[in-house]
């Protein structure tokens, strides 16, 4: 699975990043990255959990072989 955020939804208060550090991360800018992609099958309870938790909805998650918006895959890092 992959998730990714939605960087015109985010107000970086990284509670997605408190709730799972192994796949969000705030960046320099302010606004929450991915770094884990794909994210791991046993993370994947800590992530829904994450997008359940962000205020603004910013947080999808979708199967790997699901076609992303490219706007959406601007939020993933490699890391
Ligand atoms: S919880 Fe949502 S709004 Fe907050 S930093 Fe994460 S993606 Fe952004």
């Amino acid at each position: 699975m992959r998730a990714t955020v939605d960087h015109d939804l985010c107000i970086g208060d990284a509670i997605c990043e408190s709730i799972c550090p192994q796949v969000f991360a705030l960046g320099d800018d302010g606004l929450s990255y991915v770094i884990k992609d794909p994210f791991p099958a046993e993370l994947q309870a800590e992530v829904e959990d994450a997008a359940e938790s962000c205020p603004t909805d910013a947080i999808a998650i979708h199967e790997d072989d699901a076609a992303i918006d490219e706007n959406l895959l601007k939020s993933i890092t490699p890391r």
